[in-house]
């Protein structure tokens, strides 16, 4: 048993060892020898002061160092839980505190908070590990994280206001790296990808694992370039990406802009596109802009590893007034639709719960056995093979050549500009801020796309704070507990919830009143 990772960019180091593994602007452009000669030396210190298998946490943002160090943790033997220094270090201390403070590598400086609450020594400083210039022993090959040990966990939107930690295995990644390799231009191997979602959600993943398997090259971009327009398309002219992988929210505001076409991207001839509803529009103009590309949706939870369907977007399927398809499932994946009540399995062309059974399916949430019990369960596919399951929580139908519709979600998980939120993560923070008795968070929709987010709020009778004020307040207190892009845009006091019938709040009676 070896690790897909570790085994393809050892090869890509000792038979190419110039090709280049990560270019970022303004930093110097890292080969796959250098990147696992970085790697080496973090895994032999790591070995040094760590002695089990211990998940370890990765801090920073995009930079060839966190590429490193997730390689590092896997060479030593820990699955590595990778952490954007965009996230409010509240959130980040939560993480740790899960993860029973454990060692942290920081490819950045780690903010102050942080480091009062784990202990000095589990702290590594990537920078200075690998200028060391000592000679250092690389780990036997039976140390690396393999089989059915974890190879990262990703935390996301919990609803009770607790980031979450999905288990993803080597073999989970090993399998989802395959079905990569067989992907137009990236199985033709050492194409350019775009790095642009931060390493804390799964979508990074498609392009780390794509680029890592196949001898490609990271292209990242950091959230300062990703807001500025100037920056990012002169950072984009330079890049010569082939490979686009992102939301569609972030082609849609690159498209904006109507120089983005070929002259920005000359190369580019795949978009791959998931975590969210890819409308024709999007699909449309791409396929104007840059003639002869493909545009690719895919569809997939964190929880089954990155992506689990694929559809190339034809000129056909433009026609049709009918939502796009995320297309058909990978080898090794069956979908299901089931009635969410009963669980009774639903005929062709009916819609009810999304249902993954396969072979990426993720092991679990970390140290969460209730949740993973009510959301993973052991099956096998149609020829009898073991796997794991996965209720998403989305809704959907397939349509008779086993092609899957999304439909949305049966729950209060939204899709914002492509990011994760359970507005109940939202309502737990607010509800824990001093004077907040109830909130409620509710999406606010424009053209059939989720633009912002509202928030409700009953507050203390001894509160004299209402309107900008009141918002003010609360976003600035929210800014410490959660990331930015889950802050609501407005906040309206209410003496009282509305109430369903059942004593519920009354979540379209907000809609209206959100409008
Ligand atoms: P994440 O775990 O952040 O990747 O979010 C997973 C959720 O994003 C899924 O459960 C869906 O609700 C949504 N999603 C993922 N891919 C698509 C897609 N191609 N179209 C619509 N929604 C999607």
């Amino acid at each position: 048993m070896t690790n897909v990772i570790l085994s393809s960019v050892r090869k890509t180091a000792l038979e190419h060892p110039d090709a280049p593994i990560h270019r970022m602007a303004g930093a110097q452009e890292v080969t796959y020898e250098q990147a696992w000669n970085m790697a080496g030396r973090l895994a032999a210190k790591l070995r040094e002061e760590t002695g089990g298998r211990e998940p370890v946490m990765v801090y920073g943002h995009k930079s060839s160092l966190m590429i490193a160090s997730f390689l590092a943790c896997l060479r030593s033997g820990h699955a590595f839980v990778p952490i954007d220094s965009e996230l409010p270090v509240s959130r980040v201390i939560d993480i740790a505190r899960q993860l029973d403070l454990p060692p942290i590598i920081c490819a950045e400086q780690a903010p102050y908070d942080l480091l009062e609450s784990v202990c000095a020594d589990q702290i590594l400083d990537a920078q200075r590990i690998v200028a060391e210039s000592g000679p250092f022993e690389d780990e036997p090959e039976s140390l690396w994280v393999s089989g059915e040990e974890t190879h990262y966990i990703i935390f996301t939107s919990g609803s009770t206001g607790m980031p979450k930690g999905i288990e993803i295995t080597a073999n989970n990644i090993d399998r989802f790296a395959a079905w990569m390799k067989t992907f137009p231009v990236v199985r033709d191997g050492r194409a350019v990808f775009l790095d642009q979602a931060p390493y804390s959600f799964d979508l990074s993943e498609y392009q780390v694992v794509g680029a890592l398997v196949t001898g490609g090259c990271l292209h990242a971009v950091s959230a300062e370039t990703t807001h500025d327009y100037g920056l990012l398309f002169s950072d984009l002219r330079e890049s010569q990406i082939d490979v686009w992988i992102s939301t569609p929210s972030f082609a849609d505001l690159c498209l904006v802009d109507p120089s983005f076409s070929r002259d920005v991207l000359p190369k580019a001839s795949l978009f791959l596109f998931c975590g969210e509803t890819l409308h024709s529009r999007t699909a449309r103009a791409l396929r104007q802009r840059f003639e002869g590309a493909l545009v690719v949706n895919t569809y997939g939870p964190t929880e089954s590893t990155v992506a689990v369907t694929y559809a190339e977007i034809k000129a056909a399927d433009l026609e049709s007034p009918d939502p796009l398809t995320v297309g058909s499932p990978r080898p090794g994946t069956e979908l299901r639709i089931i009635d969410p009540e009963t669980g009774r399995q639903k005929a062709v062309g009916e819609s009810g719960e999304i249902v993954i059974v396969g072979d990426t399916v993720a092991k679990g949430y970390y140290r969460n056995p209730e949740k993973t019990q009510a959301s993973f369960f052991f099956a096998s596919l149609a020829d009898g093979t073991p796997a794991r399951g996965y209720r998403t929580g989305d809704q959907g139908s397939l349509d008779q050549r086993g092609n899957l519709r999304f439909e949305g979600r049966l729950d209060h998980l939204v899709k914002m500009n492509g990011f994760r939120i359970e507005l109940g993560d939202i309502e737990c923070n607010l509800m824990s801020l001093e004077g907040v008795k109830q909130a409620a968070v509710i999406p606010v929709v424009r053209n059939s796309q989720i633009r912002t987010l509202k928030a409700f709020v009953v507050m203390d009778d001894a509160c004299e704070l209402d309107g900008l004020e009141l918002a003010q307040n609360l976003k600035a207190r929210l800014t410490e507990r959660i990331p930015a892009y889950m802050i609501p845009r407005a906040f309206s006091r209410l003496e009282a919830m509305p109430l369903t019938p059942n004593a519920k709040i009354d979540r379209r009676a907000l809609a209206s009143m959100g409008r």
